[in-house]
């Protein structure tokens, strides 16, 4: 835990970088460290400032159940922490190094987003250093504008420097009742139920168009079921365990430890390092994938894989969030044109306020469906990216824009609303200090894949940080 003096002190310090970059005509980007998102990294701006120094924790109240910390506390840490306190948050984004601010400025969400919407939803305080170097406290009673807007704003709006969440009371494990589905048709109506019943977790896999697996999980302290655990080198990648479940029971209940099930997808980026062994002709079984284990986290794969080795760019690497009622004709879609698999499905609470998020959407309930993989029918991986582009936005669907992002200005103003992000960006002197959200996200050109830098990488991230 660290003082408030100390944090003031870092807060002026951003304060006095951003002065000094708008007095000089620059407009940075933020850097923090670490990136999950799928393009070139911001630290290879010209212009950046540095916020990794914003990674300490301020205050847990335990009797008011709430954290107060700097944003680039990473997943992992503030599920550690709160759990010390026997709290969790409502809502993990799966990734234990995605950061607290990441999540916020990129619309983050996981499994219990069905009740609680995005990771930004239980925030309740935003201190934010916006384009003039003012400290702004942006809460949904003042300036709610801003608070609203840096939902999904990827540092356009300013830089987040304290956040203040509400936080739940915690439980040792999560029950989770695998229950397989015949198809798209199946998996929506099952989500669609489940939704209502109680449940504290909803997340969704197809395996193919005719198999899937929708997975529901309730918090309890009752050790009556096996247990599960998905982080050793000895245990299964979850997506596998849940493949084969899928493949050989129609329901089937187990316990998963509580810390366990929040990044149970952190070994194997869900699915996606699967990938790596066929790119680097590595056999994909138990063996190869235990004795690898060190390399198959998620913040390995990044360095390596996606932000060094450019493997994005032969792959779709896209969430798109749809209302449930275009759902059905989004997947079919996919399969006919993509025909990638795995699927992720996600159901959300959508937006009603943060007109940046990615599930601000006019519907009772959004559907995420997470893209991953390389293409199995025939084309040019970029144009298939503007295709998917084309459709999401022909159904009304959103996508989320830690992906690459091809969109026409015209095209992305007509999903965002320009008037109202310029009017903000004016407000909040904005506009000559920071990139626009379309400029930080949009990508002109896709770099050729390089094996040979992609692995350097893995093992400079593993042996020596
Ligand atoms: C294969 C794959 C699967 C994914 N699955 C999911 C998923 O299931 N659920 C989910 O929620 N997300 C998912 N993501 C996306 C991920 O959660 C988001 O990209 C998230 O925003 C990453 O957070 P980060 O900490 O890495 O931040 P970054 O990606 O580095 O940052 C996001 C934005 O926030 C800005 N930012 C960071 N810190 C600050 C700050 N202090 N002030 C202002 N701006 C700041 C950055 O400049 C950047 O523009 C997935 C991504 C991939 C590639």
């Amino acid at each position: 835990m660290d003082g408030e003096q100390a944090h003031r002190e870092r807060v002026e310090q951003i304060a006095a970088v951003v002065n000094e970059a708008r007095e000089r005509g620059e407009k940075p980007r933020i850097v923090h460290g670490s990136s999950h998102s799928v393009r070139p990294g911001d630290d290879e701006a010209d212009a950046a400032i540095h916020v990794e120094a914003l990674h300490h924790f301020i205050e847990v109240d335990e009797e008011e159940q709430t954290v107060r910390m700097e944003p680039d506390i990473t997943m992992r840490e503030l599920v550690n922490k709160t759990l010390e306190h026997g709290l969790i948050p409502h809502v993990v984004p799966e990734f234990p190094t995605i950061t607290v601010g990441g999540a916020i400025q990129g619309g983050a969400g996981e499994s219990s987003c069905f009740r609680y919407g995005l990771f930004g939803d239980h925030c309740t305080e935003f201190e934010i250093v916006t384009g003039d170097g003012e400290v702004v406290t942006a809460t949904r009673e003042q300036h709610e504008d801003l608070f609203h807007g840096a939902m999904g704003s990827y540092g356009s709006l300013g830089i987040l420097t304290e956040v203040s969440m509400d936080l739940l009371p915690a439980k040792d494990y999560v029950k989770l009742t695998y229950i397989t589905v015949n198809g798209f048709e199946d998996a929506i109506r099952v989500m669609e139920e489940e939704c209502e019943s109680g449940a504290d977790f909803i997340d969704g896999i197809m395996f193919s168009r005719d198999r899937g697996v929708i997975m529901v999980g309730k918090l309890t302290e009752e050790e009556d079921l096996p247990v599960s655990r998905f982080s050793r080198a000895r245990d299964e990648w979850f997506y596998l365990h849940a493949d084969s479940i899928s493949r050989n029971h129609a329901r089937y209940e187990e316990l998963i430890p509580i810390k366990e099930y929040f990044f149970r997808y952190d070994i194997g980026a869900f699915w996606a390092i699967k990938y790596g062994f066929e790119d680097m002709h590595i056999p994909f079984n138990r063996l190869t994938r235990t004795v690898l284990h060190p390399f198959m986290n998620t913040a390995i794969a990044y360095k390596g894989g996606i932000h060094a080795g450019n493997f994005s760019s032969e792959y779709i690497i896209q969430d798109i969030i749809t209302r449930q009622e275009d759902t059905l004709e989004m997947l079919e879609w996919t399969h006919d044109n993509l025909g990638i698999y795995p699927l992720w499905l996600l159901p959300l609470k959508p937006e009603e306020d943060a007109k940046l998020a990615p599930s601000y959407l006019e519907t009772d309930l959004a559907i995420n469906i997470g893209i991953w993989g390389r293409p199995q029918r025939d084309g040019i991986p970029r144009e298939q990216k503007q295709q998917l582009e084309d459709k999401q936005i022909a159904v009304g669907a959103r996508k989320t824009l830690y992906a690459q992002q091809f969109y026409t200005e015209n095209e992305f103003w007509s999903i965002y609303d320009h008037d109202w992000y310029q009017e903000l960006r004016d407000r909040y002197d904005a506009t000559d200090a920071f990139p626009s959200v379309y400029e930080i996200t949009h990508v002109d050109t896709l770099p050729e894949p390089s094996i040979r830098k992609s692995f350097r990488a893995m093992v400079k991230a593993t042996f020596l940080s």
